[in-house]
């Protein structure tokens, strides 16, 4: 859906493009031997490579070149068996190399394709340009000293892959969904952990307007570097909103690097944009050119499990669940497969998604808990649900045992035992319960007669009186009868 941006001259249109950055899992860094794990004391994991001392050769990490291809088939994208890594040069002062090793017009992977997920339970597919794999630089930090800047080096050579998308997103619900799609994907198949609070994702967002119906590209601004889907969305609108007032203005814009403020909510100008001849790329000449052939290709599919787009597709054709429930279902891997066990365990595919999309996902979430630390096993939710499905309890009376089984994690039979929950199907003692209610209440009784929609203030009275247990189905009926 494209959204449309309401000028005083007229209707616009965003067009958006989004460089992701996913840190690659894997032991050692891109070039190096060092750690590439999180959270070490300030350049612990550093070797001469990473610090770039005078003679230091690179060699690349088979892993970070075997998870690029693999976020490659998963993206659906076209593997080239002949990569080239290239010499990207700028000076930083958490770049001691002085160039980021990267590649340039021969990337690991060329073109792909990401189909997202939209709020209205619509999909759009989205076209990748390329994957390349990159190093990460280091870490400058500012706040520790008052007048000192420090630099930590642990970051400096861990593989990044960054992946291009074109620029074919319209809103930002969809660079949102395009965002958390990639972040989907990379978790499923274990090559980023796709944390954005450690840096492990972020993105580089890609904005230009145009009129609607316009079919040239309008000059875009990149903003560098967000690290929050709720910030990329918000600086596409601020983004988009300068850019039609500057052109409403009858100014131009001005192809740069901007900062996305999400304090004061704006963006402003870092630098003006550099092109691609600005960084004199050239191959690195320490690095011969990656080739791979089928069988490793061959292995780096055989090692993805299965995507979400398939696992949704399953759970709709399998279990006859909506778009949007599949689409919530897959969007995290952990997510489904509890969903899946508590499936497993139910007739009605579709109470069992219920479930886990509402009450149980409802509850995570005021709960502030992950479903790693769900106080409910999946196990025990299904037989919940299947007790529901035998006329054991109500599924109003289900909600109640639930919200106990999430306090307590106890069993839902226990449950529904010590509370006596179970369900009256009895229907003596249904009848007899009915008759009270008759008797104490002469005056409705005479009123239902001539307005029959008073029955609903029968049944009423008579779940009050069985505490909400008695079978609202065998109510209606003997009421019916009863009363007729
Ligand atoms: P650079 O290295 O200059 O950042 P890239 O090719 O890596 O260039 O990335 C360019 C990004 O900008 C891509 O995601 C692309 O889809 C997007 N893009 C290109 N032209 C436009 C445009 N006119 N409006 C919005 N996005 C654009
Ligand atoms: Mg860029």
């Amino acid at each position: 859906m494209t959204a449309i941006i309401k000028g005083t001259t007229g209707d616009w249109e965003m067009v958006i493009g989004l460089e992701v950055h996913a840190q690659i899992i894997s032991q050692s860094k891109l070039m190096s031997c060092s750690p590439a794990s999180f959270g070490a004391q300030p350049n612990e994991n550093v070797s001469f490579v990473d610090s770039a001392f005078p003679g230091m050769l690179p060699v690349v990490n088979k892993e970070c070149v075997r998870q690029a291809v693999r976020t490659g088939l998963a993206l659906g994208a076209k593997i080239n068996k002949k990569s080239v890594f290239a010499r990207k040069n700028y000076f930083y002062a958490d770049l001691p190399q002085g160039y980021q090793i990267s590649q340039a017009d021969q990337p690991t992977v060329g073109e792909g394709v990401v189909t997202i997920d939209l709020q209205d339970g619509t999909t759009k597919e989205i076209g990748i340009e390329r994957l390349h794999i990159e190093q990460d630089a280091g870490k400058s930090i500012h706040d520790q000293h008052p007048e000192k800047s420090f630099i930590d080096l642990n970051r400096s050579g861990v593989g990044l892959m960054e992946i291009v998308s074109n620029p074919d997103i319209r809103s930002a619900e969809e660079a949102g969904a395009y965002f958390t799609k990639i972040q989907t994907i990379v978790q499923y198949i274990d090559s980023c952990d796709g944390i954005m609070a450690r840096g492990s994702m972020r993105a580089d967002v890609n904005v230009s307007v145009r009129r609607v119906g316009d079919k040239n590209l309008g000059t875009r601004t990149e903003c560098k570097n967000i690290n929050s889907v709720r910030f990329i969305k918000q600086a596409i609108m601020v983004e988009a909103t300068r850019q039609v007032e500057i052109l409403e203005n009858g100014g131009v814009i001005d192809q740069e690097t901007r900062l996305f403020d999400a304090e004061k909510g704006e963006t402003r100008t870092m630098r003006s944009k550099e092109d691609a001849h600005d960084y004199r790329y050239f191959p690195d000449p320490d690095l011969l050119p990656v080739v791979i052939d089928d069988e490793f290709i061959n292995e780096c599919k055989d090692s993805l499990p299965e995507l979400p787009d398939t696992k949704k597709e399953r759970f709709i054709n399998e279990f006859g669940l909506s778009s949007y429930d599949g689409a919530v279902l897959v969007a995290n891997k952990k997510n489904a497969s509890y969903f899946e066990k508590v499936a497993s365990g139910v007739k009605n595919k579709k109470l069992a998604a219920n479930w886990v999309v509402s009450e149980l996902f409802g509850a995570l979430k005021k709960a502030e808990l992950d479903i790693n630390d769900c106080p409910v096993k999946a196990q025990d939710l299904a037989e919940l649900i299947s007790l529901i499905e035998d006329n054991t309890i109500s599924g109003k009376i289900a909600k109640e045992v639930f919200a106990d089984m999430f306090k307590t994690s106890k069993k839902p039979a226990v449950i529904v035992e010590e509370k006596g929950l179970k369900q009256i199907t009895d229907t003596g003692a249904i009848e007899g319960i009915i008759d009270t209610v008759i008797t104490e209440n002469p005056n409705q009784v005479a009123k239902v007669k001539e307005n029959p929609k008073l029955i609903g203030w029968f049944v009423g009275q008579v779940m009050q009186k069985t505490a909400g247990k008695a079978n609202p189905a065998m109510v209606n009926k003997l009421l019916a009868q009863k009363l007729k």
